[in-house]
């Protein structure tokens, strides 16, 4: 893509907008840059009326809300090219790249897939949403890199021209719907993860998933599953095959629950493409470390285990959650800002909880909805007294779960601030850990 003189506006600043400005600039493009948070102002290159301008190029960041955006419908109207980040990226990218999307899993995939490629001493990249941008490493790919790109919804919005070689959709559940307006548009979304697939690059697809199995978007589709098939990734008899041979045993998997195994085999059949050794996908597995606040065990005290699982912010990742700790007695704190998801999905599956705590902005809503289904119940306006209550009401042997099934805007910056604060109230005077 030729850049140079022309005349560019990155539309959003936050970390992806950052390293396309620096992108940009480096290719000579004259940079100027929006954002409709004003704290940005005062920094030099700052458009004030950017409707007013005739732009060679917008290039949008993730952040950036695109269903009814004024400013999107004026460039439109004027016919000035709108890529997103990730599509700049691409263009400058020369190594074969693997997109991972879905609701829940993205990232525990995608670093499990790089540990597992760079294990096999593939010269990999991990970048996307799991907070590298694309566009700051993408130069320095070369044809022999591998880029293992996480890539959400917010990404594939506005994307024309990011095409990957092999691409993976994990599952699709209702999330982020205040964004997308429905669940139709949030899939059809995540479905464009597969519009430029050429016939050799790859679509991965979760058979195990009720939507996921349905976005055949492409021929040259490859399943996996939990269960038996045919060919492809799938589980039998306790081990892991990659068509019909045998490459790894279920006790070589130390990730909790189901939905971990469903992730296992999303990273095992993109990693087939690369030809790995059996002996590379244990060594990995067996030193793979999940990213913190992902259903993170975080000790025993006092005779009670306590769980990390701030990052499951959509009911579906809650259940994922509460599903790998069903043979045990349950404590779950749930609660936060709403996405407008039904808390029935959860409910109504009838798990074991002794009782749910609830708290913040949508704790009432979910309190009720819980009661619905007779479960006991407890509601807090604030996270910490709702973590000391169930602190104080655990028993010997039992399991507090933070799995809050919410954001954590209306009392944190983000979902890793409110899992610090989780293992600061238990840390915080309660005895030492057990383990
Ligand atoms: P993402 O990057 O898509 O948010 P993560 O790997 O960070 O996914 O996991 C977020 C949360 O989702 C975890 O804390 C866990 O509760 C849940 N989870 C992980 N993998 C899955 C999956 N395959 N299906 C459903 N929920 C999952």
């Amino acid at each position: 893509m030729r850049l140079k003189n022309k005349k560019v506006l990155v539309y959003g600043l936050g970390d992806s907008g950052r390293a396309v400005i620096k992108l940009l600039k480096k290719h000579n493009a004259y940079v100027s840059f929006y954002d409709d948070n004003i704290k940005f102002y005062e920094y030099v290159g700052f458009e004030r009326c950017p409707q007013n301008e005739n732009w060679d190029l917008v290039v949008i960041s993730p952040g950036i809300k695109c269903l009814g955006n004024p400013l999107l419908k004026i460039f439109k109207e004027k016919n000035i090219p709108v890529i997103s980040e990730l599509d700049l990226a691409y263009l400058f990218c020369k190594g074969k790249i693997v997109a991972i999307t879905g609701t829940n899993g993205k990232t525990t995939v995608s670093m499990l897939t790089n540990k597992i490629l760079k294990t096999a001493g593939f010269k990999t990249f991990l970048c996307g949403n799991i907070g590298l941008p694309f566009s700051s490493i993408c130069e320095k790919t070369t044809k022999d890199s591998v880029i293992v790109c996480e890539v959400s919804n917010f990404q594939l919005e506005t994307s024309r021209f990011f095409r990957p070689n092999i691409a993976c959709i994990l599952n699709v559940k209702p999330d982020h719907l205040d964004r997308h307006g429905s669940f139709e548009e949030y899939k059809r979304v995540k479905g464009k993860i597969a519009e430029n697939l050429k016939s050799k690059d790859v679509l991965i697809l979760n058979l195990d998933d009720k939507e996921a199995k349905k976005m055949i978007l492409h021929k040259n589709y490859q399943y996996f599953s939990k269960f038996k098939l045919k060919k492809g990734v799938y589980v039998w008899n306790y081990q892991i095959f990659i068509n019909r041979k045998p490459i790894l045993s279920l006790n070589d998997i130390h990730l909790k629950g189901d939905k971990n195994l469903e992730n296992v085999l999303a990273s095992v059949s993109i990693c087939s493409h690369f030809k790995v050794s059996s002996q590379n996908f244990r060594y990995a597995l067996a030193n793979f470390v999940p990213a913190s606040h992902r259903m993170e065990f975080l000790g025993k005290i006092n005779g009670v285990n306590f769980v990390d699982d701030s990052k499951a912010t959509n009911v579906a990742s809650t259940i994922a959650c509460v599903d790998a700790y069903k043979n045990e007695e349950i404590i779950l704190l749930m609660g936060g800002q709403g996405k407008e998801i039904e808390y029935a999905d959860l409910f109504s599956l009838n798990y074991k909880i002794k009782e749910v705590v609830c708290f913040g902005q949508d704790g009432k809503n979910i309190e009720e909805c819980a009661k619905k289904f007779s479960y006991k119940t407890t509601f807090f306006s604030h996270f910490q007294d709702a973590v000391s209550h169930a602190i104080s009401t655990a028993q010997d042997g039992d399991y507090v779960l933070l799995s809050p099934a919410c954001a954590s805007y209306d009392e944190f910056q983000s979902y890793a601030e409110r899992g610090e604060k989780f293992k600061s109230l238990i840390f915080g005077g309660a005895g030492e850990s057990e383990s």
